[in-house]
């Protein structure tokens, strides 16, 4: 025999009472979902990116976006469990979605399904990173020098290479104020305005990775924001002083720069032997010759230890060191470069691919 009990409120006979009441009566206050008729999702013109539960971020497709906005507008009861969510955009135009979402939920053990529509606005709008540039806000400023010397065209082209690059990573990463608000050319370098300090710190690692150098940081108090002062921060990244292609004087040798890096690479053309050395390890060092300096003369003789060659400028016969596997015959024409510490023989494939 079933037990029965009448619901309070709609006297119906019922087997199971649900917050006191009869099934129907439960379910009838019930609405498993809720949904505002229409959403503004706000994306960035420039950018593309959207705001999403208060803060702007790197978007995917416009479909995402719209599916994001409905699903954070979307209230799901609290007695809702196993809740699935299903999310069904169809574009009207590119500012206009009409959705349709269905959710399936189980509300004390019974299953419940609604359908909901709403409508998503796009609001087109500068998010806080694409305000800022234009604004020409700045927290930092890299300065990019050379250390001795002027930068070459080429070296502050690469320097603005690569802090894009880093930028475009850090952006994709998730950070937002990693950006260049702007860049000058100027006489001695180039200074480049940026979005975060952080940024500023790995353009310089990055710069130093592949071309040397170094970076110090001053900051400079700049103003005050909500009792706190600010600083900007100067980042000074000096570029090494000798690059490849250059000759230098260096602890009575003559070294041929081959690389300049983290350390310097070269090879000492009165032994052959390798160079390497630190920024710091060089002090002292002096620029004699640049590769474009070389000059091709003919070898006169070859000897076990030593080559004669016409020296370029006085066509005088001079008796030089045999580099380190040097193959050219007599008679025939090689690479040699003129210094104030004497003639000195080039080998290798790299001085024949400079001087043509
Ligand atoms: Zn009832
Ligand atoms: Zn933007």
């Amino acid at each position: 025999m079933m037990n029965y009990t009448l619901c309070p409120k709609c006297g119906k006979e019922t087997e199971k009472l649900y917050d006191n009441v009869c099934k129907d009566c439960f379910f009838e206050n019930i609405r498993l979902a809720e949904l505002p008729l229409v959403l503004h999702a706000k994306t960035c013109t420039k950018c593309g990116a959207r705001f999403n539960r208060g803060k702007w971020v790197n978007a995917g497709n416009a479909e995402d976006t719209v599916i994001r906005n409905v699903e954070n507008a979307l209230s799901v009861h609290d007695l809702a469990e196993n809740i699935e969510i299903y999310v069904e955009p169809r574009e009207l135009s590119p500012y206009m979605y009409r959705v349709r979402v269905e959710v399936d939920a189980t509300v004390k053990d019974e299953p419940v399904h609604q359908e909901l529509n709403t409508e998503v606005r796009i609001v087109r709008e500068a998010c806080d990173m694409c305000s800022r540039i234009s604004g020409g806000y700045f927290e930092g400023i890299v300065q990019i020098r050379a250390t001795n010397r002027v930068p070459t065209g080429d070296e502050k082209k690469r320097c603005i290479d690569i802090a894009n690059d880093v930028v475009h990573r850090m952006q994709k990463k998730g950070d937002r104020l990693a950006f260049i608000t702007d860049s000058l050319d100027l006489k001695d370098g180039a200074d480049l305005y940026i979005g975060s300090n952080n940024s500023g710190r790995h353009i310089c690692r990055a710069i130093i990775v592949e071309m040397g150098g170094s970076f110090s940081e001053s900051p400079t108090l700049f103003g005050q924001k909500d009792g706190k002062d600010i600083y900007r921060i100067t980042f000074s990244m000096r570029l090494p002083e000798f690059m490849s292609g250059d000759f230098i004087h260096f602890k009575d040798k003559v070294i041929q720069i081959k690389s300049s890096g983290k350390r310097t690479i070269g090879i000492d053309l009165s032994t052959g032997s390798r160079f390497i050395a630190t920024a710091d390890e060089m002090k002292g060092a002096t620029h004699t010759a640049s590769m474009a300096d070389a000059v091709m003369t003919v070898l006169v003789a070859v000897e076990d230890n030593a080559i004669m060659v016409l020296d370029p400028y006085t066509y005088e016969t001079v008796t030089i060191k045999k580099p380190v596997s040097f193959a050219a015959q007599a008679g025939s024409e090689i690479p040699v470069i003129k210094t104030e510490y004497g003639l000195f023989a080039l080998s290798g494939e790299h001085a024949l691919e400079n001087l043509r």
